[in-house]
């Protein structure tokens, strides 16, 4: 049999799942294919990776999925790549099918998995960043995050139909770990009565102070949009305290849970996810190793695993005021 000794570059989805990482799979390989590169999808994220799920792609298996939700790699999270011996198994995946680059799409832990990889072993490693959660510090948005937050949007005007027919508080939770972007920009689009993030924890408590600015007298319905949040117990909490410390509000809880995950990429994340899969292309040829490609003012920027990933990504808190001075 002949040796196969051309070099290829891998590519895999990790993480929660974003609506676009199929147009960034189409991108990556496409312009890969384009510059001269051979092509392999790794299924299953690391855990494929460690256990040797590979396959080269052409250019036309990832035709016709540019507007399909999900990602067809698949994705996944892995406990094994956390360890030391993972990340070795995982390499000699690489050595084996002679990828001597790989690009991983998805979220911080998936970008911080790559740059642990990267530090142990002599391989270059590109990010893509691809979470609806939009909280990658460099990059203006996250392939992902336009479409959710189309999703939360659309849903919130369905739920403000209801909420008006029966003069009822609604507390919606949408996804967004430890950052509010989903929450407070799904609420100023929807039009909704407050938002509660993380970003905004202060010493005043932001249901008091929601309360107590009152129900305008021609408002028959309020929803307030929370952001999940371990530490602060999402919309249930709050709900329970209205119940507990204001009676006199009737209030229902609605948890958009994961049909915030699916559905056809918006355009915008279409267009971002091709930038920056070509972007990756283009930082490989530049040389550039252990960066995530970003959109920063409408230009493709790289930026170092180590700040992407460290730094908190700042919500404008001229968002804040925007949704308070227009809810009055
Ligand atoms: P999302 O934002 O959608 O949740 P994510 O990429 O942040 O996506 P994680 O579950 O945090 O999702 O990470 C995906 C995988 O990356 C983990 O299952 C693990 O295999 C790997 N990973 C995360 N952090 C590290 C780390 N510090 N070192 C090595 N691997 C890691």
């Amino acid at each position: 049999m002949e040796e196969d000794n051309r070099k290829y570059i891998g590519i895999l989805t990790s993480g929660g799942d974003a609506s676009g990482m199929n147009a960034a799979i189409r991108a990556v390989t496409r312009s890969a294919i384009y510059n001269g590169f051979g092509v392999k999808g790794i299924y299953r994220g690391y855990e494929g990776l460690i256990a040797g799920e590979v396959k080269e792609l052409t250019t036309q298996d990832v035709s016709g999925i540019i507007c399909r939700g999900g990602t067809i790699l698949k994705t996944a999270r892995s406990q094994e790549f956390t360890t030391p011996e993972g990340r070795r198994k995982a390499y000699e995946t690489l050595q084996r099918e002679h990828i001597s680059a790989l690009v991983v799409i998805g979220g911080d832990g998936s970008l911080a998995g790559a740059r642990q990889l990267a530090d142990e072993y002599d391989v270059v490693c590109i990010g893509l960043p691809g979470t609806i959660d939009n909280d990658l510090y460099g990059t203006d948005s996250t392939i992902g995050y336009d479409t959710a937050l189309n999703t939360i949007v659309e849903c919130v005007d369905k739920i403000r139909d209801t909420a008006t027919s029966h003069d009822r508080i609604f507390f919606v939770e949408v996804m967004g770990r430890d950052a509010g972007f989903l929450a407070q920009n799904s609420a100023i689009a929807s039009g909704a009565e407050a938002a509660i993030i993380p970003e905004d924890r202060t010493d005043a408590d932001q249901l008091e102070q929601f309360i107590s600015r009152g129900f305008r007298k021609s408002k028959n319905s309020s929803i307030v949009i929370v952001s999940e949040s371990p530490k602060d117990g999402g919309a249930m909490h709050y709900a329970e305290r209205v119940r507990r410390e204001y009676p006199q509000y009737e209030v229902r809880v609605s948890i958009l849970g994961h049909l915030q995950r699916g559905g056809s990429p918006s355009a915008y994340d279409r267009i971002l996810a091709s930038r920056l899969g070509v972007g990756a292309i283009e930082a490989l040829m530049d040389g550039q190793r252990n960066v995530m490609i970003g959109i920063h003012n409408d230009e493709v920027v790289y930026v170092p695993f180590a700040q992407a990933i460290k730094d908190d990504k700042p919500l404008d808190k001229s968002l804040i005021r925007v949704l308070n001075e227009l809810s009055i």
